[in-house]
Order: C-alpha cells, then sequence, then structure tokens
C-alpha cells in the first residue's frame, strides 16, 4: 500500500511548532539546539564522516534533496524491513511522495507530533509504542526509525530504544539535514548502522546464512549498482577464484552477515565512510576507485586481486581476460565531445574516467560528495588529464564550470540540465540516464557511446529551440499569460528591497 500509515496517529498533528525550523532556516541553529540536547557524539561523528568544505557553502544545509531520502530508500528496498518516520509532516509528505515516486511500493511508518508532544517527551514514548506495534518476528526482521531535523534537534533519544523486540531488531538513527549533507551519505548512516548490528551479532554467535551460499570467497561492492553491473564484476573476478558478495546496501538482514564475510570490500561508490569503518572492523581490507575502462579495470584488479592474496599469475589472467574487450568495446565506440559532469551520486569520477577513455574531453566534475581516500586513484587519474574535479560541488559551481567551458554535452542533475537547455547545450540528466546503465567492464565502456552521441547530435535542435523561443522573457518574466507577455512592474524590486530592509532594521530596533 502505497500510503503513509500514522502508526500512533495523535489528536491534531500541527506543523512543528518550534517553527521557522528546517532546511528553509538556517542549520547552526538546529545544529546548536541538537547538541544541547544530547546530539553531540552522533553530531561530531557526523562531521567527521562526511566533512563539510571548509568555507561551508551551499551544503551548508541540504540543496536539493532531503537527505534523509538515502537513509528512507535504503531501508525501503530491503525485505522484512519497516521503515518509520519521525518528523514534521510536511518533511515526512516530501519524503514519502519522493519514495513512491521513485517505486518504493512500501508504506512508511510515520509518528506523527505535535509541540507538546515534542516537548514533554511523549514523542518518544509514541515511538517506542510504535516501534513496540510494529514488532511482529512473523512479518520483519528489522524496523528502522528515522529522525528527521525537528526530532533531531530536539534530541529524540532513539538510542534508548530496545536493541530487540521479540527477536525483531530496531534500528534507531538521526538524518537531520544540518547533519548529513547528501542524501548519498544518508544512505550510508543507515548501511552502516546495520552493518555495525549484524558485525556484533557474528561476533556474539551464529547467524544465518545467505540465501545462495558463494563458491568461491568474495568481494563486498559497496555501492548502489545499475542490475548489471554485478554479475559484470563476478565474471572480472573469476579468473581470480573470486566472485561478488551480495551487495551494499543490502536486500535483505542475512546479506549483510554474507557482505561482512568478504575476503574483500570494495568502495565503488567513495562515501560509504561509516561501512567502510564496519568492514575495517571486521578485519576486511578495502579498495577503492572502480573497474572502469582499461587503466581503471587494470588498477581495480590489481588492487583486489592483492588485497585478497591472490597470485600475480591469477591477476594477470583476469586482466588478460578483461581488457582486450573493454579495449575494443571503446575503440568500437568513440566519443568525440567535450563533457562536463555533475552530479551527487558518488560515481561521478568512474563516469567521467570511462568518458575520457572513450575519447571524450571531461574539463570539469563536480560531485556532491566529499574527498575521501576511495576515490584518491581517480581524482589522481583525472588530474593528470587536465580535469578540474569539485567536491561538494554546489549548483553554482556546475553552471558556472558549464558556461565557462561550453561543453558538447553536459551531464548533470535536474537544475543544472534545465539551464543547459536554456543556453542550448545538449544535456543529459545523471541520475536517469548515466545511473541506469552499466558502468563496469566492457559493457560499461560500450553502454555510454551511445546516449553521449544521441545527444550530442541534437546540438543543432537545441540551437533551433532556443531561437524558436527568443524574446518570450526569462525567470520572472518567462512565457505569455493571459493578459500578455509578463512585464515586471517599473521599481517593484526597489521597493521590496527597501521594505525589506526598513523591516529589518525595525526589528533589531526592538531586539528579539
Ligand atoms: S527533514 Fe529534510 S525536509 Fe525536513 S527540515 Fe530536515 S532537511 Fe528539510
Amino acid at each position: 500500500m502505497n500510503t503513509v500509515i500514522p502508526i500512533v496517529p495523535l489528536a491534531v498533528p500541527t506543523a512543528i511548532e518550534g517553527d521557522g525550523m528546517g532546511c528553509h532556516s538556517g542549520g547552526e541553529a538546529m545544529l546548536a539546539a541538537a547538541k544541547s540536547a544530547g546530539k553531540s557524539e552522533v553530531l561530531e561523528q557526523y562531521a567527521k564522516d562526511y566533512p563539510r568544505d571548509a568555507k561551508a557553502g551551499p551544503h551548508d544545509q541540504p540543496q536539493s534533496m532531503c537527505p534523509a531520502f538515502g537513509s528512507l530508500r535504503v531501508g525501503l528496498r530491503m525485505r522484512r524491513t519497516a521503515t518509520i518516520l519521525s518528523g514534521s509532516a510536511c518533511c515526512v509528505y516530501g519524503l514519502t511522495f519522493t519514495s513512491h515516486f521513485y517505486g518504493a511500493k512500501r508504506s512508511v511508518g510515520y509518528v506523527p507530533f505535535n509541540s507538546e508532544s515534542l516537548v514533554t517527551g511523549k514523542l518518544f514514548e509514541d515511538i517506542r509504542d510504535a516501534v513496540h506495534k510494529q514488532a511482529d518476528p512473523a512479518l520483519y526482521d528489522a524496523i528502522v526509525i528515522i529522525n528527521l531535523c525537528v526530532p533531531t534537534a530536539s534530541g529524540v533519544p532513539l538510542q534508548i530504544l530496545p536493541k530487540a523486540i521479540n527477536g525483531v531488531r530496531i534500528i534507531g538513527i538521526d538524518v537531520p539535514g544540518f547533519g548529513v549533507p547528501t542524501h548519498a551519505e544518508a544512505k550510508d548512516v543507515l548501511a552502516g548502522a546495520m552493518l555495525r548490528y549484524a558485525r556484533t551479532e557474528a561476533e556474539h554467535g551464529p547467524v544465518a546464512r545467505p540465501r545462495q551460499q558463494a563458491a568461491l570467497p568474495t568481494v563486498a561492492v559497496i555501492g548502489e549498482l545499475f542490475p548489471g553491473d554485478p554479475p559484470g564484476l563476478s565474471a572480472l573476478l573469476a579468473p581470480m577464484g573470486l566472485t561478488v558478495a551480495p551487495q551494499l546496501p543490502s536486500r535483505e538482514w542475512r546479506d549483510l552477515y554474507a557482505a561482512l564475510d568478504c575476503q574483500v570490500a570494495a568502495a565503488v561508490h567513495p562515501f560509504y565512510t561509516a561501512s567502510v569503518r564496519e568492514f575495517r572492523a571486521a578485519g576486511r581490507p578495502v579498495v577503492g576507485s572502480g573497474p572502469v575502462g582499461v587503466d581503471g579495470t587494470a588498477a581495480w584488479l590489481d588492487a583486489v586481486g592483492a588485497a585478497a592474496n591472490v597470485s600475480a599469475d591469477a591477476i594477470d589472467a583476469a586482466k588478460a581476460r578483461a581488457l582486450p574487450a573493454i579495449r575494443a568495446a571503446l575503440e568500437a565506440n568513440p566519443i568525440k565531445a567535450r563533457i562536463t559532469v555533475s552530479g551527487y551520486e558518488g560515481s561521478e569520477l568512474l563516469v567521467a574516467r570511462l568518458l575520457i577513455e572513450a575519447g571524450a574531453e571531461v574539463p570539469y566534475v563536480g560531485t556532491a560528495c566529499p574527498r575521501t581516500e576511495w576515490s584518491d586513484a581517480d581524482r589522481e587519474w583525472l588530474q593528470a588529464r587536465g580535469t578540474h574535479i569539485q567536491y561538494r560541488a554546489s549548483l553554482e559551481q556546475d553552471l558556472a564550470a558549464m558556461r565557462d567551458v561550453r561543453p558538447d554535452l553536459a551531464v548533470g542533475t535536474t537544475p543544472l540540465v534545465q539551464a543547459a537547455k536554456e543556453l542550448g547545450i545538449p544535456a543529459l540528466y545523471f541520475t536517469n540516464m548515466v545511473s541506469a546503465r552499466p558502468l563496469f567492464g566492457a559493457a560499461g565502456a560500450g553502454s555510454m557511446a551511445a546516449i553521449v552521441a544521441a545527444q550530442v547530435g541534437g546540438a543543432n535542435r537545441f540551437g533551433r529551440m532556443v531561437e524558436f523561443f527568443e524574446g518570450v522573457g526569462t525567470g520572472t518574466a518567462a512565457g505569455y499569460g493571459s493578459l500578455g507577455k509578463p512585464v515586471e512592474p517599473a521599481g517593484a524590486r526597489d521597493r521590496y528591497r527597501r521594505a525589506r530592509e526598513a523591516k529589518a532594521k525595525a526589528v533589531e530596533a526592538m531586539g528579539t
């Protein structure tokens, strides 16, 4: 059922109430509130795991979607896992809308609150009751409860929920927009919390076997992948006597044990800091980058083989099998275009590597994710080829790079694609078009060329479109209304600016 279910309906679930608190307001006030409400430890860990740009900037608070969507998505994609949100009704509406837009097909639990239940601590009791009601071992392996911004800022103590009820694991996490910069990193918050729980279980006794026991030692791949990529990775690893473990984020609880039982963890998406910490705590080596193009695949097979103590001959055999096919695919699908790449998926550097190996010029890569050691090899490879890499890239930086470079194709987020089209620059939406294709091995090498060629080939069409719309106005004066072309009233901006300034002065004079 695709609806939000109020698990513990209160009489009047009003909007909160510490009003002005949310991603539309400054994050600093909420951060300070959360710290004084007992959330210092978790927020300090987030600050280490998901470092912000030293100069702050737009990722000081979410610039695009609510970060909690990342955790919600990870929970909703797991079998026998219930996911419950605790937050303002408007946030929950947006999050459930987005999750169903992306095809969740699962119910999202919601524990609403009002200012009284928040201030008196009744909200926590409501959450605890909701969790007890949901904890049916016939239906669930785990229940995930996510504190959004306001409950986190108010210190709702999910950490003191029971660790398990009737054998159902209870995972409480705080995912505030003022503590977790992107929805990508919020995936890691939940994946890391689940791994920690599963690792502790495995350390204390026998745990469930995976549905399909791997016949070979495994490599646990960290990051959401296109469904065709894991079989491709298995084929790459086979000559080294390795195969892939169930992927992370997992599809069911027992997969967490199987992933932890790997020989090597591969952080192909480089922002899963908490998850990597768990693999390391389990004594598993972790390698970065991914098998993209000829150079990337060779380096990745070397790194994985070395970490798994595979013989040099077996690593050479794996390379001898994989590289000629990748080289042939790249040569058969050359890309002759200048391309900028921007995104928030975490695979931006890998995509840029692949494009360059196929012949493209990529002067700029912007990623909303932070710089980590697991993308260092990609950064060095790209920088050696003249690519500027912007970590924690803001939309403004991505737009400025696009305007500066005037690429034949801009790969990016929705607002970037929109801006590119207004300029007559062909553009591709990263999430729908690039992430929905194989990236690794020979399949990845061949997959990008067709969409790039189709878009670049349409450049004239974009030019005609810009010409066609010439003169209809832009921004607030765009399009035609019922009374004709919108015209900005003369002096309106000035009048509003003066009114705003006068109001601010009056508030200052009164004090707050
Ligand atoms: S939970 Fe998400 S949508 Fe709500 S205030 Fe926080 S960042 Fe914004």
